[in-house]
């Protein structure tokens, strides 16, 4: 154990998985399942937050705000320093710089107090194979002081594995043991759950099954829900607000849809012969610039004026291959995933 491990109850070895990148082009127009932004009472401040590691900081001048009722979507691509700040967040951890605040208490000057109504997990959650899935939440009760049967049988019930309780835990798929371990994050009722890239490594089921779980969490049992993932789809389909991470520091944060939906646009086209979509796109009085991208045309241009493109494209006789519009966010999101990150890091492709 470092110095800057205070408690180590929920540190596993890292198990990233990565998701093939593609998830990122599914038509993510699921903005009506975003939920309505509640400008509910802060209940998670971070102020400057930064983490060292030697020389380098892998989390640094982070303010975060989660308000209370928020899905809060913390998104970065891989070694953008999620776990970290998670870490920091779950006081597994200790900051080198900054604060944070939970529930306006001060982590390092009342750190139970702080910590009392959140719970969380941190990587793959860890379970004795051998056992019952009920019987590891009764020991992990034990170890925080008890927990009564029935809110065992709660938690369970609540995360959908009441009808597997009595199984050993390795006979359980990653999607369930995902579960088992939101369950006993769930085990002292905490109002605020974190929950550090909760559907790693899960097959599209697997997946669905854990944003229902946080859906379900969030509107009927009052939860506040963090989490983390690489994925900006993922995000947009539970979270209301998010922040964007990137090599340590916060991109963006805000409203999803209205992050999404803001700033320019970019529309990628692809045609033959390239000469007559030059043509096009010169005589075109809505396109604000054009960058040239092999052969591909990246054009910044508002939305709505893509069918016209697509008219005046096929009416000069070009040959479309890709009429591709993007967000601004989404672009970006994308540009920084493709991009390798320096510390030998698997980078997701
Ligand atoms: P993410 O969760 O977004 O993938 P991490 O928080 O795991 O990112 O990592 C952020 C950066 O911090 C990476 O460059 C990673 O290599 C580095 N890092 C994380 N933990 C340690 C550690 N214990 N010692 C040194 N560097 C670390």
């Amino acid at each position: 154990m470092t110095n800057d491990e205070v408690c180590v109850t929920l540190e596993n070895p890292s198990n990233k998985l990565y998701i093939d990148r593609t998830e990122f082009h599914q038509p993510s127009s699921l903005l009506s399942n975003s939920r309505v932004s509640l400008t509910g009472e802060i209940i998670l401040q971070t102020k400057n937050l930064g983490k060292q590691y030697k020389s380098r900081w892998a989390v640094h001048h982070l303010d975060l705000e989660v308000h209370r009722g928020d899905v809060f979507g913390f998104l970065g691509p891989n070694g953008a320093g999620k776990s970290t700040t998670i870490r920091m967040l779950l006081s597994l951890i200790r900051p080198t710089e900054g604060e944070v605040f939970l529930f306006g208490k001060s982590l390092e000057k009342e750190r139970e107090k702080a910590l009392l109504s959140i719970g969380g997990i941190v990587e793959k959650p860890d379970f004795y194979q051998y056992l019952s899935a009920r019987r590891n939440l009764e020991i992990v009760g034990a170890l925080n002081g008890g927990v009564s049967k029935t809110r065992i049988a709660e938690v369970l019930d609540l995360v959908g594995l009441a009808s597997r309780a009595a199984d050993k835990v390795k006979t359980y798929s990653h999607g369930m043991k995902q579960r088992l371990g939101i369950a006993q994050a769930l085990l002292a009722n905490p109002e605020f759950v974190i929950l550090d890239e909760p559907t790693s490594g899960l097959d599209p089921q697997g997946m669905k099954e854990i944003r229902d779980l946080i859906r379900h969490l969030a509107s009927d049992q009052n939860k506040t829900v963090m989490l983390s993932s690489h994925l900006l789809n993922e995000v947009e389909m539970v979270a209301n607000r998010m922040a964007v991470i990137n090599r340590g520091e916060l991109v963006t944060q805000g409203d999803v849809a209205a992050l999404l939906e803001g700033g320019e646009k970019v529309v990628t086209v692809q045609g033959r012969p390239a000469e007559k979509v030059r043509n096009v796109l010169s005589a075109s009085g809505f396109i604000s610039k054009v960058v040239e991208k092999g052969e591909a045309f990246e054009l910044t241009m508002s939305f709505e004026d893509v069918p016209e493109l697509a008219r005046a494209l096929v009416r000069e006789g070009v040959d479309v291959q890709a009429l591709v519009p993007r967000r601004s966010l989404e672009e970006y999101f994308l540009s920084i995933t493709e991009s390798d990150v320096s510390d030998g890091k698997e980078v997701k492709r």
